[in-house]
């Protein structure tokens, strides 16, 4: 269906099932559950689907080896579950990826052995392989770039590794697929009240300024570290359930690790851990954990971040990089559950498990939890919500549940691999119109049928989204990425209809974007 079609649906009398606020990994989710369970189910997002943390993170599947040590196995348990269903339900976009934890005391090694021998036996059936200590000859062989000086050895361990926003542009493919409705630009400004009780939602098209009066048996407010936002306009009263925390990530070139395996730091300054993970033939470093007090839609890296990245991961390398090396920085906010009273207030204390809020008015908000776990998030979120509007009970039928695009023979050496089987219909774009084969960037391996692609089936409307969303050129390398949106903007304004203004705004629009992201500005 095409935008305009989907305006002229939800503009129809009819009541929702469930109306979710948020197109990141927890509206997904909720909406994947709900429409799959035969609701009636509309998601809004403000901007972009994965705008806000959801393309922000270090795009690993876990269990989390850190909430291991922490002693939470619960949430270890229940990650570890749902790393494996991810692989199964969307093999084009998760993989098994090797970690290095490299020891240089002679003590981490059989402690980290120890640790992770657990962290497999955890996984039970859905294990992903199994750790093993090497020796440091094995350990240089596999990552030459290590430094050498004290170097003991290794541990290997298995992880997932996939890529957050196009596994959400996935997820809204198939909240479509199963016959529900999902629209970007669409912000949600009030709520429709009766004695009290909600009873639907004021939303505004973005790119009109239009206002939709939407009525809901049930709304699920799963807006990140926006939900407050969303709460206060319920109630403003109402005390704040969110506490943001940001994460910073660096992305330089591959030659820095040498390794199809990634390099996990076990312990930062800082006391947590460091990730330089393989990535669309970048290697992307982070993360940092800095409480926030305000939530921002594009929240940028502080020098002390980046500092902060390179230093820690020059210190496990031969040749360190410098900030002059960095193709791209982002920041992304993680939605974590206020701490109550009595707390620290250090965000690396505050639990990752997800919490689900009911107000009196009947509004159920979603905080937490992460990439990983969003499924089993999914699932909760609806079965409240089902028991609160008193839809027909029915079972949750998605952990077995193929995500859209999925294809089992994966070819990583192909380009496009990460578009699933949906690869065969950009293959027939090209087919029909043979130009659309030419690269836009030959450096990212990124064409003009990708654009095509993401405009009529991926749900793109601005540059932007196409550029840092559909492909990755902007966390991949800022600065090439900025080359490429005239032509960008070109094809994008050719398919939605748009005039040379048009194409102009969002050049304009986009290369304010990068400097963001850009460190070496030119
Ligand atoms: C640095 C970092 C690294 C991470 N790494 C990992 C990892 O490796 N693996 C992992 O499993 N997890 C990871 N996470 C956690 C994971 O990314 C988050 O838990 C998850 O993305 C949160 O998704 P969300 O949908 O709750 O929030 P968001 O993605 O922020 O989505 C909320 C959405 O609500 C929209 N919204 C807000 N207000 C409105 C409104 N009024 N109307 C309509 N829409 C609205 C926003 O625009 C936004 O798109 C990481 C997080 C961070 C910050």
């Amino acid at each position: 269906m095409k935008r305009e079609q989907i305006l002229s649906h939800i503009q129809s009398d009819s009541i929702w099932d469930i109306v979710i606020i948020g197109g990141g990994a927890t509206g997904l989710g909720a909406a994947v559950e709900a429409v799959t369970r035969g609701y009636k189910t509309l998601l809004l997002e403000q901007y972009d689907f994965t705008i806000g943390t959801s393309s922000r993170s270090t795009k690993l599947v876990h269990g989390g080896v850190r909430y291991l040590a922490q002693g939470d196995i619960a949430l270890v348990l229940e990650a570890l579950k749902e790393r494996g269903l991810l692989l199964q339900n969307a093999p084009h976009l998760v993989s098994n990826q090797s970690f290095l934890i490299p020891s240089y005391t002679w003590w981490y090694k059989p402690f980290y052995t120890i640790g992770l021998t657990f962290y497999d036996w955890l996984s039970g059936r859905l294990r992903f392989g199994k750790s093993v200590p090497y020796s440091r000859q094995n350990t240089l062989a596999k990552m030459p770039s290590l430094r050498r000086k004290n170097l003991r050895g290794s541990v290997l361990y298995h992880d997932g590794q996939f890529d957050d926003s196009r596994l959400g542009i996935n997820l809204v493919q198939t909240i479509i697929d199963k016959g529900g409705t999902a629209l970007n630009y669409m912000k949600v400004t009030d709520f429709i009240k009766n004695n009290g009780k909600i009873k639907g939602v004021v939303a505004e098209n973005l790119e009109t300024g239009d206002s939709f009066s939407i009525k809901a048996k049930v709304v699920l407010n799963a807006t990140g570290v926006f939900v407050d936002k969303i709460i206060q306009k319920d109630n403003p009263n109402a005390t704040h359930i969110v506490k943001p925390s940001q994460g910073v990530h660096i992305v330089i070139d591959k030659k820095f690790l040498q390794s199809e395996y990634a390099l996990m730091i076990p312990k930062t300054k800082d006391g947590r851990v460091l990730f330089a993970v393989p990535w669309h033939n970048r290697v992307l470093v982070g993360t940092t954990d800095v409480p926030k007090e305000k939530p921002l839609i594009e929240p940028h890296a502080t020098d002390a971040e980046i500092d902060f990245i390179l230093e820690t991961v020059g210190r496990y390398l031969e040749k360190q990089p410098t900030r002059a090396d960095v193709k791209s920085v982002f920041a992304g906010l993680r939605p974590l559950a206020a701490p109550k009273k009595g707390a620290n207030g250090k965000t690396k204390e505050i639990s990752r498990k997800h919490k689900i809020i009911t107000s009196e008015s009947g509004l159920v908000s979603i905080i937490g939890g992460k990439w990983t776990t969003y499924r089993e998030m999914g699932e909760d979120a609806v079965d409240k919500l089902a028991s609160l509007a008193k839809l027909p009970p029915r079972e949750s039928v998605t952990e077995n549940l193929q995500i859209h695009g999925y294809k089992k023979e994966i070819n990583h050496e192909n380009p496009l691999y990460f578009y699933g089987a949906d690869q065969d219909e950009i293959n027939k774009l090209i087919e029909l119109e043979p130009d659309l084969q030419t690269y836009i960037s030959e450096a990212l391996q990124i064409n003009k049928a990708q654009v095509v692609w993401a405009v009529r089936a991926e749900f793109a409307r601005k540059v932007e989204d196409v550029l840092s969303r559909r492909t990755r050129a902007l966390l991949l390398d800022a600065k090439e990425s900025r080359r490429m949106a005239t032509e960008v903007a070109k094809i994008m304004a050719k398919e939605l209809g748009y005039d040379q203004k048009w194409i102009e705004k969002e050049i304009k629009e986009y290369n304010e974007l990068t400097k963001g992201y850009l460190l070496n500005q030119e």
